[in-house]
């Protein structure tokens, strides 16, 4: 069954995202739900084929037009390709599809890093920083699950005592010759039967079912760099995945990395523009007239003194040299910028009523007649 949930619902994402953002929601589900990590768990594995489907969409910009305007519907009676039936797919088929996603764009198992080193897969998890961790930069303590080699076969897959044999359908070479049209065409296929390990398990290790590898949750603390904006990544090197067991008979291989992609929570007070943050500065009448000076809260926790200039107006600008965020490379720090916002009193003494009456008349401008004695006037008692 195609599924019929909204797809930016199953990503989790807006209607707005990018396709960074996309991505990165799609990467995440697929590390969540991959049922390498959730074994027997038929639902995980809905999931991660739900999320594949959705992805397939919206990361095409094409298609995620056409579902935008016509929803599912139009995705099945449109001109285009159709889209796959991932619920109908292998597992493994639907990762390597968008392998490319899974670690630095180095499509397919059995990729391998710049020495020819079998390299693990990439991971993902996310952190959530205030505006005041950005501006220190902070240490923060991450939680996620990887697969990491399973102790009691040493990754082998096979019982211990057992040991994994060669393929007899491939003799070991890990690729099976096809011929067709009686001898027409020959092809040079991954074989069927060890899914191009050359080897094959008879008795599985209970402990990882035979994959090797068991999910295993792990803690970290992360060093978040000062400056950093929300939707970047810190990598981690060294801490994703050990690559395949198939892939590195000789555990020569390097793990993949995590990337700790890092959330900032918005700010009660101030918003942030690049380096520089803003902040609205609300002044009485007189004040924005007369000149002040006030003592403003800043990102440090302290407070420093600005002087807002006589005859200020409302929107003007105040800058504050260097109040603002580290930059990310240089470290130098941005401004703090002000924005003015005249408030009128809301309430007037009879004091200050009568003066500001004053007020008017030395500008020659007319005004509304005190309250009371204006409806005297009207009704005439
Ligand atoms: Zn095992």
């Amino acid at each position: 069954m195609p599924s019929t949930r909204d797809y930016y619902e199953v990503l989790g994402v807006s209607r707005t995202a990018d396709v960074e953002e996309i991505k990165r929601a799609y990467r995440r589900l697929a590390m969540k739900y991959h049922p390498d990590r959730n074994p027997g768990d038929a639902e995980a594995e809905r999931n991660f084929k739900e999320a594949a489907a959705a992805y397939e969409v919206l990361a095409d910009e094409q298609k995620r037009k056409v579902y935008d305007q016509f929803g599912h519907e139009g995705l099945r009676g449109g001109g285009g390709p159709a889209p796959h039936d991932f619920q109908r797919m292998n597992v493994d088929d639907i990762f390597s599809m968008f392998a490319d996603i899974f670690g630095d764009g180095v499509a397919s198992r059995g990729r391998r890093g710049p020495m020819g080193v079998p390299r693990g897969y990439d991971l993902e998890t996310e952190v959530r920083l205030t505006l005041e961790e950005v501006a220190t930069g902070c240490e923060k303590p991450v939680e996620f699950t990887r697969l990491d080699v399973c102790d009691t076969c040493s990754g082998t897959g096979a019982k211990p005592g057992s040991k994994p044999v060669t393929c007899s359908t491939c003799a070991g070479h890990g690729k099976v010759q096809q011929t067709g049209l009686g001898g027409m065409f020959r092809m040079v296929t991954t074989c069927p039967s060890c899914g191009g390990r050359g080897r094959v398990i008879k008795e599985f290790c209970t402990d990882c079912r035979g994959k090797g590898r068991v999910p295993r949750p792990r803690k970290l603390s992360v060093h978040i760099p000062a400056g950093v904006s929300d939707g970047q990544a810190v990598r981690v090197k060294g801490e994703g995945e050990p690559p395949q067991p198939g892939e590195s008979p000789s555990g020569d291989g390097v793990r993949g990395d995590l990337h700790v992609v890092v959330r900032v929570d918005d700010h009660e007070v101030f918003t942030r523009e690049g380096d520089d943050l803003h902040m609205e500065l609300p002044i009485s009448f007189s004040r924005a007239a007369l000149g002040a000076s006030m003592r403003i809260p800043t990102i440090d926790a302290d407070r420093v003194d600005v002087t807002v200039p006589k005859a200020s107006q409302h929107g003007d600008i105040i800058r504050v040299d260097g109040k603002g965020l580290p930059n990310l490379r240089s470290g130098r720090r941005g401004d703090l910028v002000l924005t003015v916002k005249i408030e009128i009193p809301k309430k007037l003494s009879k004091e200050q009523e009568k003066l500001l009456r004053q007020f008017a008349e030395s500008e020659n401008e007319t005004v509304l007649p005190e309250s009371q004695s204006f409806w005297k006037r009207v009704f005439g008692t």
